[in-house]
């Protein structure tokens, strides 16, 4: 039974980690996905409000005005700068916080693109512990190249994003094997280990020649502690009484089943008056599970008023219809 509680959580965790794992992989890849696109939306949307400014200042060889421009546009909304360079891919114009990441190969490859393809182009770039999106777009003065304007962002915040899914995906995965693990071990104790444990258990008593070793037999006429009317209380009418009685069986009925027989259901331990009958109709079932002894079932109300009716009527519908004679 152990083995097969340990089996079952370990198949329940590892199907709930997996599935927990692929929901969040998923999840994560499409924010990225939505977040990344954002931030290129973004960044093209200022690109070409940017391009007219920087072009002018350009033309006019306004050095102070485009470095004014640059640093002026830093720090914002998760931009971390603007850089502006010449037809050859040469500095002209860079934020000063960003000009150490810039001055990385990596980032001026994608100026040297947009300047080499004379079309904009864009890189997500991770450069030491800085994760940066570099858009650059070309610069023009009529048909000339004149130059290129890269927007830099801080993309740092997306990844960020996904560290706070995966973090809350393993706490909730965590939380939901804790829960597995205590719901399957209640469940394998109440409604497998428990019941096979008994059905063993009565097996083992019926093999030994001790069958009724769990019940507790005590002496007639010994007081009932139990409260009589917990076992009164009324199930359906007999739903074999239509008022007919087929076998035409009449009080005193020659029926010894209850009397030289004991019949036990072998799972609940439910005493079923006899082969036709689960429990006495109108009464709540007897279970000989500890909860009372053989004599408090035998004088259970139910018994009693099945007792009394073979003797002296009227009978219950089964007993009308009984097939056997006992
Ligand atoms: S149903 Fe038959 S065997 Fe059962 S108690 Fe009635 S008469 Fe007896």
């Amino acid at each position: 039974m152990r083995l097969l509680s340990a089996r079952l959580i370990v198949s329940l965790i590892v199907g709930v980690t997996l599935v927990s794992l692929c929901t969040s992989y998923y999840q994560v890849f499409v924010q990225n996905r939505g977040l990344q696109k954002d931030l290129q939306r973004r960044a093209e949307v200022l690109g070409e409000s940017l391009a007219r400014n920087v072009e002018r200042d350009l033309e006019r060889d306004a050095q102070h005005n485009l470095q004014r421009t640059v640093q002026q546009y830093a720090n914002r909304d998760h931009l971390a700068g603007l850089a502006v360079y010449d037809p050859q891919g040469h500095p002209i114009a860079v934020t000063k916080s960003i000009e150490p990441l810039m001055a990385n190969a990596r980032a001026v490859a994608i100026v040297l693109q947009a300047l080499k393809e004379n079309h904009d182009a864009d890189t997500f770039l991770r450069i030491g512990s800085a994760s940066l999106h570099i858009y650059a777009l070309p610069l023009h003065q009529g048909d000339e190249l004149i130059g290129s304007l890269a927007i830099v962002h801080d993309s740092g915040y997306i990844r960020q994003e996904s560290l706070r899914i995966w973090r809350e995906t393993f706490l909730s995965a965590l939380a939901h094997v804790v829960l597995i693990v205590l719901i399957t071990l209640l469940i394998v104790r109440w409604s497998i280990a428990g019941p096979i444990a008994r059905t063993a258990h009565w097996m083992k008593a019926l093999r030994t020649g001790r069958g009724a070793v769990r019940i507790k037999v005590a002496g007639i006429g010994q007081s009932l502690p139990l409260e009589w009317e917990a076992l009164t209380v009324h199930n359906a009418a007999d739903p074999l009484d239509d008022g007919t009685n087929p076998l035409g069986r009449e009080p005193r009925f020659a029926c010894k089943a209850v009397y030289y027989n004991l019949y036990i259901n072998e799972f609940f331990y439910r005493v079923n008056p006899c082969c036709y009958l689960q429990q006495v109709p109108g009464f709540e079932e007897v279970r000989l599970d500890g909860d009372m002894t053989f004599m408090e079932g035998w004088n259970s109300p139910g018994m009693v008023e099945l007792r009394r009716r073979l003797a002296e009527g009227p009978l219950f519908g089964a007993c009308m219809r009984c097939p056997e004679k006992w």
